[in-house]
């Protein structure tokens, strides 16, 4: 005999990893870590004409304690590595980390002795926009694999 529970249609049920999986990839702190020319970019994407509120994803905090989301965007120097490594390090778990433009993700053209060739090299990433520099679509395309990804991955409480 199958018992069939009925609800009100007000009532919706679901299980704890989807509801804080998606309550997490809705509202993201970015902490922009930005050392060259992407970030000319990466501002036309905070603009209102892109409205990255609609992810949740707009509001920067310039601390790594109150951030959840490393935007690295530009060339990482050897000297800059044990900084970002650092504010990595600073941020709350979980954390999530997006590599924005060629640079970030593998040196770009600068393949020489001062430069970091990817920021994966530093801390672990989970998103990687490739371009030079991306587009603004580009960007928020990033943003909503990552909001993907969150919302399907096992989530730590
Ligand atoms: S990927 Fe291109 S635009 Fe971005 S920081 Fe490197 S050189 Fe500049």
């Amino acid at each position: 005999m199958s018992a069939e529970l009925e609800l009100p249609d007000n009532v919706i049920l679901t299980r704890m990893d989807q509801f804080v999986g998606w309550a997490r990839s809705y509202s993201l702190w970015q902490y922009p870590f930005v050392t060259a020319c992407c970030g000319m970019e990466f501002m036309s994407v905070s603009s209102s004409h892109y409205d990255t509120d609609r992810f949740g994803a707009a509001f920067p905090r310039f601390t790594p304690r109150q951030s959840d989301m490393l935007m690295v965007t530009g060339t990482i120097t050897h000297k800059q590595a044990p900084i970002l490594r650092r504010v990595w390090e600073q941020m709350c778990d979980p954390k999530y980390v997006i590599a924005v433009g060629a640079c970030a993700i593998s040196g770009g053209f600068y393949r020489n002795y001062a430069t970091v060739q990817g920021c994966d090299r530093v801390i672990p990433v989970d998103v990687y926009i490739p371009g030079c520099p991306p587009r603004p679509e580009m960007i928020i395309d990033g943003i909503m694999k990552l909001q993907e990804k969150i919302r399907n991955q096992k989530q730590v409480y």
